[in-house]
C-alpha cells in the first residue's frame, strides 16, 4: 500500500462531500421527532440541525441510490447516543452532537449505513455478528459510493476501531471489543493482508482483548 495515495484518496472523498450542495432533510425530521418525543418520550433527543452533517446526508442519499433502496435515512444530530457516536434505529441515523466534528465521523456514518443497506431492523438488539457485518459493509460502501480504494477504506475503518480500543472505550451493546472487531474486519479483506497482517489487533482471537496493551 502506498500511504501517500491512501491519504490522498480519503482527503479527496472528504473534499467531495464538503462541496456537496444538497437540501438537507435534517431540520424537518429533527423538528418532527422533537414533537413526537414530547408525546411518546425518547431515549435520544434530536437537537438543532448542523450544516456540518449535510455532506453525511448526501453520503446517505447516494448510498441509497446505488443500493437501490426506496428511501433515504435521515441523518439526525442527537444528544444522548450513549457513547456510541452514532446509532441506527431502523429508520434514522443518529449522530451524537459530540462526534459531529470527529475525524471518525465518516467511519461512524458508514457503519450505520452498513446496517441500513443490510436491512437490519433496529432498534431491537443487534448481534455481534450483525455488527461485524455492518462494519465490513461500511468498507464496501466507502469503496462503492465514495470511490475510495479498498485499502483506504479498510484503513479508515481500522483507524476508527483502533481509536476506540486505545481510548479504552467500554464495549458497546451488541459489539465485540474493538480489537476483536478489527481482527474480524481484516480477515474479511484478504487482498489487503500484505499490510494489514502487521497492524495492531490484526490477529486478536475472540476473548483476548482484555489482555492487550493500549497506547
Ligand atoms: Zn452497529
Amino acid at each position: 500500500m502506498n500511504p501517500g495515495s491512501l491519504h490522498g484518496d480519503v482527503a479527496r472523498a472528504r473534499r467531495t462531500l464538503r462541496r456537496a450542495r444538497v437540501r438537507s432533510v435534517v431540520t424537518r425530521v429533527a423538528g418532527a421527532l422533537a414533537g413526537a418525543c414530547l408525546v411518546a418520550g425518547c431515549a435520544t433527543v434530536p437537537v438543532a440541525r448542523t450544516p456540518a452533517l449535510d455532506p453525511m446526508q448526501r453520503f446517505a442519499e447516494v448510498t441509497a441510490a446505488l443500493y437501490r433502496k426506496a428511501r433515504v435515512p435521515p441523518i439526525v444530530i442527537a444528544a444522548g447516543v450513549n457513547g456510541e457516536g452514532a446509532r441506527w434505529d431502523g429508520a434514522r441515523i443518529y449522530v451524537d452532537e459530540r462526534f459531529v466534528r470527529s475525524p471518525h465521523l465518516l467511519a461512524l456514518v458508514a457503519h450505520e449505513l452498513g446496517h441500513f443497506v443490510l436491512g437490519h431492523a433496529g432498534p431491537a438488539p443487534v448481534t455481534p455478528e450483525m455488527e461485524l457485518q455492518a462494519t465490513a459493509a461500511s468498507v464496501e460502501i466507502l469503496v462503492r459510493v465514495l470511490r475510495l480504494s479498498e485499502a483506504a477504506a479498510v484503513h479508515l475503518v481500522y483507524a476508527h476501531l483502533l481509536a476506540a480500543h486505545d481510548g479504552g472505550q467500554p464495549v458497546l451493546p451488541g459489539h465485540r471489543p474493538p480489537c476483536e472487531e478489527i481482527a474480524s474486519l481484516l480477515r474479511r479483506f484478504p487482498a489487503q493482508r500484505a499490510w494489514t497482517g502487521r497492524l495492531r489487533c490484526a490477529t486478536t482471537p475472540p476473548g483476548a482483548e482484555a489482555s492487550l496493551p493500549v497506547r
